[in-house]
């Protein structure tokens, strides 16, 4: 049977002892992303994460690696969009230290957040806009429609004036 995905990891159950280190390759569910009012989904949606996880004095270091496949809307054109990512992060936890720095938000007590990690992660590592392709060349602001793979002639609109433009025209000869 397939192992689900995980959310959470029990941190004790690595049983790890001061010094140790230890490799787990695990499925961990990533929720979908909320981008400029879009939702982006990995594909699927659980990830195949390596964590390394070791056990300095004090504390516990975490490596996390995962590639992810991300699917939604391009953010220009709206027509599908998708992205390969490789995602890579780390965190320490120091047990008993007032350093804010050394605390990791994703380690309470025990349990290691890895699903709200890798998902953290991944926006980090998304680039500023995701596009269909690299030259998207958006919507028509006249007609809405994508202009690729369109002739740029079929969306002059009567001229290469912006027919707002021609209406102001009109008002001024009036
Ligand atoms: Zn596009
Ligand atoms: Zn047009």
């Amino acid at each position: 049977m397939p192992e689900a995905p995980a959310m959470t990891l029990d941190i004790s159950s690595l049983n790890l002892s001061f010094g140790d280190g230890k490799r787990l390759d695990l499925p961990v569910r990533l929720e979908p992303f909320q981008l400029g009012g879009q939702t982006y989904l990995a594909s699927p949606e659980a990830v195949g994460a390596r964590l390394d996880a070791s056990r300095p004095s004090g504390g516990f270091a975490f490596r996390l690696r995962f590639p992810v496949h991300l699917e939604g809307p391009c953010m220009r054109c709206l027509e599908p969009a998708a992205l390969d990512l490789e995602v890579e992060a780390r965190e320490v936890d120091q047990a008993n230290t007032e350093d804010e720095e050394l605390r990791s938000p994703y380690v309470h007590d025990d349990e290691l957040e890895i699903g709200r990690w890798a998902h953290d992660a991944t926006m980090l590592a998304l680039p500023a806009r995701l596009l269909c392709r690299p030259d998207c060349k958006g919507l028509c602001p006249v007609c809405g429609e994508s202009l690729n793979d369109s002739d740029p002639a079929d969306h002059e609109h009567g001229g290469s004036k912006d027919p707002r433009w021609a209406a102001l025209d009109k008002l001024k000869l009036e």
